[in-house]
């Protein structure tokens, strides 16, 4: 019997069955006309998705690390200032990456589950010159969102390129490249984008583009060097062939299937589902009785949930029987909190029956640890709060 549990943590998340299909069809050439023509239209599609109307897309086998190493490669010249709006695990590494490229990286940062305030974040741009300043949209260790929207206006202010690691949040939080300007958002396929593990994705605007346009020194990573990348991936946009290193030929067939589902939806659309999705899997955790990280509503992601195990209750005893009721979550993954908290992913292809199938597993888990509430509490609170949203869920 084909095995049913879900899937339910911040990446890999559950597939479409016409996108794993794409991945199990015969392999064509990289220059055949028929994939040229379909790497063609992901590119012009994964700028929809991220609402950038001119920037370049670039699309390279590797995980959303890969990604982030495009941006610090090819951005970071040695010596540039950058700052860090810290949120977590992977604020942490954005800093020590750009650092390998040589920047001199300030952290703006914030205790565990809250973010740095708009006035602390302008207060570090007002105390030195900076080149770059990062956000990670939604920090996948914390469960908290980055008002990006504000950030990348203050930015813009001091001269400072923004870019955005959406690794948990393209595709899911809104985020829109052009309004808010964004000079680089990034991500990777296995999150909201929804395709397997395995694709770098990322859209760089025209004020990031003239930065490295403008380089003195050489992009010190030979694979993720954009001089390399640029002319391929214009060739495939202009629906020619070219050559630099072998791409991913069944995944980016994957990868346009899903954007076309994506843009299909609807951007809006899109986020509607996401912010109905979350405020549902919130409103159940309080309802049984769970912490989360995120210290308000406010800063909370809607791609994930967060919650603390409540008392008398660990990790390896609940998460197994979660598994066991059908939904595969994740534990804590911040080092200051790791053993009290765990992860539930509601994104992408997630749906209202997705998430009170998660819910009815957590209630299955809890109970079977001894904890007492009363049954259905976190399931009805979920529907309730789905119900109010009045959002398309499918
Ligand atoms: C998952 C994630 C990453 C890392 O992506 P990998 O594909 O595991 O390399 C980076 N940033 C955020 C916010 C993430 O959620």
């Amino acid at each position: 019997m084909k095995d049913r549990s879900l899937l339910m943590i911040p990446g890999p998340i559950e597939f479409e069955p016409e996108v794993l299909a794409a991945l199990g069809a015969p392999t064509n050439s990289h220059v055949a006309p028929e994939f040229i023509e379909e790497f063609g239209q992901a590119l012009e599609r994964l700028r929809d998705v991220f609402l950038s109307s001119d920037g370049q897309p670039f699309v390279i086998a590797g995980s959303g690390t890969l990604a982030m190493d495009l941006a610090g490669a090819n951005l970071i010249e040695p010596g540039d200032r950058a700052l860090v709006v810290n949120t977590g695990y992977f604020s942490d590494r954005f800093g020590e990456l750009l650092e390998r490229y040589g920047a001199v990286v300030t952290h703006v940062r914030a205790p565990v589950g809250a973010r740095p305030t708009l006035d602390e974040v302008e207060d570090a741009l007002k105390g030195a010159v900076y080149q770059v300043m990062t956000v990670t949209h939604v920090d996948t260790s914390t469960g908290v969102v980055a008002d990006v929207e504000e950030l990348a206006a203050l930015a813009r202010r001091y001269g400072v390129l923004t870019v955005v690691d959406g690794v948990c949040s393209v595709a899911g939080e809104a985020l829109r490249m052009d309004e808010w300007g964004v000079d680089i958002a990034l991500t990777a396929s296995q999150k909201a984008i929804s395709v397997p593990p395995g694709l770098a994705l990322l859209v760089a605007g025209p004020r990031a583009m003239e930065k490295f346009r403008r380089r003195k020194s050489p992009v010190a990573n030979y694979y993720a060097d954009w001089t390399n990348w640029l002319p391929i991936l214009q060739a495939y946009e202009a629906r020619k062939a070219g050559y630099f290193g072998t791409p991913p030929v069944n995944l980016i067939c994957a990868l346009n299937v899903s954007l076309k589902h994506i843009l299909t939806e609807g951007m809006e659309a899109r986020f509607r589902r996401h912010r109905a999705l979350g405020s549902a899997c919130k409103a159940a955790m309080a309802a049984l009785g769970l912490g989360q990280v995120p210290v308000s509503a406010e800063c909370a992601a809607n791609t994930m949930t967060a919650p603390r195990y409540p008392a008398g209750v660990s990790g390896n005893d609940l998460l197994p029987r979660v598994k066991a009721a059908g939904a595969i979550l994740a534990g804590g993954l911040h080092p200051a909190i790791r053993a009290e908290y765990f992860r539930i992913g509601h994104m992408g292809t997630a749906n209202a029956g997705d998430l009170l199938a998660t819910v009815n597993a957590i209630e299955a888990g809890l109970a079977a640890c001894g904890y007492a509430f009363e049954p259905g509490t976190g399931v009805t609170a979920a529907v309730r709060t789905l119900a109010l949203a009045q959002v398309d869920l499918r």
